[in-house]
């Protein structure tokens, strides 16, 4: 007699565990497969968990005795769609990151936690013995409870954020109502869906004549959808890149697709989200990591049911649900926010745009004043094709560059004699002044002129920051904080701040300029988006004439009448260690002098170096940052870094330096002599010991992606067994953008 059972299905879910794996389940016999994508509740050990269906199976290496069932179904339907989830599993494998966490920052946390994937409503009615008492007048001694109920009998049903409004205090009436069964609630799904039908957006409203550049940019990009390409829209700060996305965005609308446009952490400001919405007139969903756990849910949905045409958001956002995806564009391709550092899953969100791009054969625009040099290279390759916005839009000239030489003139606080000049010069023809320095606090060192004592931070290698109107010391990598001393603790000699911060620099530009209002900004004075509006708003009505700040000002603001451009500390980044550092310094330099002369007046920038005949500083000004670009590329390819070669980095952290260390040489040995994979180290970090950890890294180096994935593939899933990994926390980091 043969066996007549029919095989079972087995479910493959991922689970947000730190394990490389996906468990198995069995389906309850007489329940559907669950649909890839959509979740389940399972047993854990003693736990249910919400997990994510990845694949269905008919068999299980899992013997049959022990395979669990699924608890429960979640979705009639993925809340992860086809597209979504195979751009999660392939930046699973590409980053060798576990599947379960990969997954788990794909969702908002509501999800992974159980909520709806579409908005609800929650409806109020009347139940046919409720409208019998009201009839029968069993309510005239509670007029709260019959207030209630003669509003719900008169509407028939009602929506309860409706209800709160017109009866604020009707929660206790409602629940008295329902316990006796004449009132009763219920969840329907919102009508977004509605939305979803209404036809595209109307024209645009309001937009500019392009200019000649932006309408070869415009018909390139135009001419390839709904195909996949890949197009490097290269053009100065205020060269009309925004405009040019806005123009191919609204034909893809006109064709009834969407647009999911990525933007680093600094750039999406409230300025950018005014200007998609005045555009198209239509929602958009914004989703970035300063939302609550709610507005996210909410803004995913408005995504994931098609409502909002144009998803605008931060590096997650990648993974947001886009139903008939139409274009991909990536603002500010180059900027270092877009790759996940911190936190287990490393994952570029430009690169990831394109795999998604590519899979959903659509065009993706890669936007820059200063595209990296991986770009570049792509472009020369003939893989990407390069759309430049040469000139500014509209009146604005660009900016004319010069460096001042620290060691010819007196410096005071940092501030070179004709800096101080040109600032005088800018602020009595009216114009508007911003001083960059990348550095907060008052000074960077407080030193004992007797003995040489230096304030140490007790858990880094590094020096506290003097933080002089809050009387503080502080340690900017762990954040130690304490009281700042007025005398020396070894010797009792006076301690004096050595070196320049923002705080500094803003007390004696106050001195030097009494007249013209500051405006600091900083993470120390500003702390969300509210101060940044203020700040910006001060700036942009003219009430503030300077501008004093970090990166913070560096990027995304649009500012009419800047019309002088100060880098106080261009040196920091001509002599890092970090084969990266040039690029970004340059950026930096050109992305904040593409701060000066928006608006119709000419722009100066001015550079304090104490090396300007650097050839970085010389090509820049020569060259300007194609020039720069291309010398850049030839020493990369030189000393075969990225992009002439692949890089991944296994960084380790234990309490002893020897510990990670360890861990790294045994992880080393682990991966034998791979063919055409070079491993460099292990040596300690850059800042060794930081936060009271001590902090090494091995670097891989390959010529070939290929042979460094396969070398990834098998070996990451044995370190976490060599003896000592119990002592340290290890991540991998694939195509790292720093080597700290
Ligand atoms: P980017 O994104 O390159 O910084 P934007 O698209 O923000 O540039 O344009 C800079 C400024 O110039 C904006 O104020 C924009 O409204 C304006 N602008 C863009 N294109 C044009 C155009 N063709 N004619 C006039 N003004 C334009
Ligand atoms: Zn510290």
């Amino acid at each position: 007699m043969t066996r007549a059972a029919p095989p079972e299905g087995i479910s493959r879910v991922a689970l947000d565990v730190p394990l490389r794996r996906l468990f198995d389940y069995r389906i309850p016999a007489g329940t559907p497969a669950p649909q890839p994508g959509s979740r389940v509740r399972v047993p854990f050990g003693r736990r249910t968990l919400i997990g994510v269906v990845v694949e269905n199976a008919t068999e299980s290496s899992v013997p049959e005795a022990k395979l669990k069932p699924i608890a429960a179904l979640v979705d009639a339907a993925p809340v992860l769609d086809a597209a979504v989830l195979a751009l999660v599993r392939w930046a699973s494998d590409y980053y060798h990151h576990p599947i379960g966490e990969a997954i788990a920052s794909a969702l908002p946390k509501a999800l992974r936690a159980g909520a709806s994937p579409i908005a609800l409503d929650v409806l109020w009615r009347p139940t046919p013995a409720g409208c019998e008492a009201l009839a029968q007048g069993r309510l005239a001694r509670s007029p709260a409870q019959r207030q209630l109920l003669e509003l719900l009998v008169r509407h028939e049903s009602i929506r309860q954020d409706a209800l709160a409004q017109q009866l604020p205090r009707w929660r206790p009436a409602a629940a008295v109502l329902r316990k006796h069964g004449w009132v009763r609630c219920e969840s329907v799904a919102a009508h977004i869906g509605a939305k979803r039908a209404a036809s595209p957006p109307a024209a645009a409203a309001r937009a500019p004549t392009l200019t000649p550049e932006q309408v070869l940019a415009v018909s390139h990009i135009s001419a390839a959808l709904p195909g996949f390409a890949t197009f490097v829209l290269h053009g100065l700060t205020g060269s009309g890149k925004t405009e040019v996305y806005l123009q191919v965005i609204q034909q893809v609308l006109a064709a009834g697709r969407r647009a999911l446009v990525l933007v680093p952490e600094i750039g999406l400001t409230p300025q950018l989200v005014r200007r998609f919405e005045e555009r198209f007139n239509s929602p958009l969903a914004v989703l970035h990591s300063a939302l609550s756990d709610g507005e996210r849910l909410g803004a995913w949905r408005t995504a994931a049911s098609g409502a909002a045409r144009i998803i605008v958001g931060t590096r997650s956002a990648v993974f947001a649900p886009v139903p008939e995806l139409g274009i991909i564009v990536v603002d500010e391709e180059h900027d270092a926010s877009l790759k996940q550092h911190e936190g287990g899953f490393h994952y570029s969100a430009r690169d990831l745009a394109l795999v998604r791009a590519q899979r959903a054969q659509v065009p993706v625009v890669l936007g820059s004043a200063t595209p990296s040099l991986e770009t570049l290279q792509n472009v020369v390759a003939g893989r990407y094709r390069l759309l430049s916005l040469p000139r500014r839009a509209g009146q604005a000239q660009p900016p004319r560059l010069a460096v001042v030489d620290l060691r010819a003139h007196a410096v005071t606080a940092g501030l070179a004699t004709p800096v101080v000049q040109a600032i005088e010069r800018h602020l009595a023809a009216a114009g508007q002044v911003l001083v960059y320095l990348n550095r907060r606090g008052y000074a960077p060192t407080l030193l004992c002129t007797a003995c040489g004592w230096v304030a140490p931070c007790a858990d880094c290698d590094a020096r506290l920051t003097v933080h002089q109107r809050s009387g503080r010391l502080r340690c900017h990598h762990c954040g130690a904080d304490a009281p700042l001393p007025k005398r020396c603790p070894q010797c009792g000699f006076e301690v004096r701040p050595i070196g320049q911060g923002t705080e500094r620099v803003e007390e004696r530009l106050r001195e030097l300029f009494a007249q013209a209002p500051l405006v600091r900004v900083d993470r120390d004075v500003v702390r969300g988006q509210g101060d940044m509006d203020a700040a910006m708003h001060s700036v942009n009505s003219g009430a503030a004439r300077i501008l004093v700040g970090t990166q913070m000002i560096t990027k995304g603001h649009d500012f009419q009448n800047m019309t002088l451009v100060v880098v106080l500390n261009a040196d920091q980044g001509l002599f890092s260690t970090d084969f990266r550092a040039a690029e970004r310094l340059a950026q930096t330099i050109v992305q904040v002098a593409g701060r000066a002369g928006r608006g119709s007046r000419a722009g100066e920038v001015l550079i304090q170096t104490a090396y300007p005949e650097h050839p970085l500083l010389q090509t820049l000004m020569t060259a300007g940052y194609d020039g720069f670009a291309r010398a850049a590329l030839a020493e990369r390819e030189a000393a075969a870094w990225p992009p002439f070669s692949r890089l991944a980095v296994v960084r380790a952290s234990a309490t002893s330096a020897q510990d990670a260390l360890d861990f790294l040489t045994a992880a080393r040995r682990l991966a034998g002599a791979p063919r055409a994979v070079k491993l460099l180290g292990p040596v300690p970090a850059a800042m060794a010991r930081r936060a009271g950890r001590y902090h090494s890294q091995l670097l891989l180096e390959s010529p070939d992606r290929n042979a460094l994935q396969r070398l990834l593939g098998t070996w990451i899933e044995q370190l976490g067994e060599l003896p000592g990994a119990h002592r340290v926390r290890w991540a991998l980091d694939v195509d790292p953008i720093d080597l700290f």
